[in-house]
């Protein structure tokens, strides 16, 4: 049995074989239950409280975090192959260019490699991971933060526990959006990472200011998620758009998204060259169309599902 901490009601673990190390203090475990998650859960109801009482919580090692992230990431340029079959090779290349050199562009269109190993790292620094039931394994779900990894990244212990509690809403966030889905990753994360990120700020925010700290919290995790990846911090639009984005929406369309490749890749480009001052309502206008229901369907839309499921 992993050795665990209860503080209340949520039940937050060690990662089995961990060093102690990874676990927050009791008083920091104590402050996302009592301070930010419970208090935030009375004004926003989306059902994260039970989420955090339902998922296991694990805090896991850096080493640990990054080696899931790899896996995860060796599914992106499986997807991103996908896609090459049914979008036009040269807006693909468009919203990745960016990302890719010329050589991994080679590699990409060729079989895996293990020499993207290194390369994919670079992509991504995971420090919380919301892995779904059956996505790459057969336990789940769980939520993974590695709180080691965001106390290495920080000098200051206030940043951390606010990176923490960020970290943590936002992966709960992914648990209540959490719906079966066929769409590829590569795109679906587009619209995925930004609510989830949407969701955390509502949360941080509805629990106001801190007698101590008055304001610091939400500076802090605003300044954060602006200075993510692109995708991550649009969520910060997200958030302050009064356009209402509505994850439910969003939830509730995951089964339609292999028909949705079209909607998502327009939104991805929008996105792409457009974050810095993004128009809301066009936005908006995007993000229908990617949660429409009903759709119609005809043979493009069916020929690229059936490509999708042959996954
Ligand atoms: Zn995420």
């Amino acid at each position: 049995m992993p050795n665990s901490k209860f503080v209340n009601k949520i039940n937050f673990l060690q990662e089995p074989g961990a060093s102690a190390t990874v676990m927050p203090s009791n008083d920091i475990l104590m402050y996302l239950e009592k301070y930010i998650i419970a208090p935030a859960e009375e004004k926003c109801e989306y059902g994260i409280y039970s989420k955090a009482r339902e998922i296991p919580i694990f805090f896991v090692s850096e080493k640990t975090i990054n080696q899931k992230r790899l896996a995860i990431v060796q599914g992106i340029f499986f997807d991103l192959r996908k896609l090459l079959e049914f979008v036009d090779g040269d807006r693909v290349w468009k919203l990745w260019e960016n990302e890719l050199n010329t050589t991994e562009r080679l590699l990409l269109k060729k079989n895996y490699d293990e020499t993207l190993d290194e390369t994919l790292v670079k992509w991504t620094d995971p420090i919380g991971l919301y892995l779904p039931k059956g996505e790459l394994q057969d336990q789940g779900p769980e939520i993974w933060v590695s709180y080691e990894k965001i106390c290495n990244l920080h000098q200051n212990t206030q940043d951390s526990k606010y990176t923490t509690a960020l970290t943590l809403v936002h992966e709960l966030g992914h648990a209540i959006m959490d719906a079966p889905t066929t769409g590829l990753y590569c795109l679906k994360t587009w619209v995925e990472e930004p609510l989830a990120n949407m969701i955390a700020l509502h949360y941080l925010d509805s629990v106001g200011p801190s007698k101590t700290y008055g304001n610091a919290r939400m500076d802090y995790v605003t300044d954060f998620v602006q200075n993510q990846p692109e995708n991550y911090a649009l969520g910060l639009n997200l958030f302050r758009s009064n356009r209402g984005f509505d994850w439910k929406a969003w939830k509730n369309a995951k089964w339609l998204l292999c028909f949705k490749n079209d909607a998502l890749v327009d939104w991805v480009e929008y996105i792409k060259g457009n974050l810095a001052n993004v128009d809301d309502r066009r936005l908006k206008d995007l993000f229908r169309e990617i949660v429409r229901q009903p759709i119609e369907f005809n043979q493009t839309l069916l020929q690229q599902a059936e490509k999708l499921y042959e996954k």
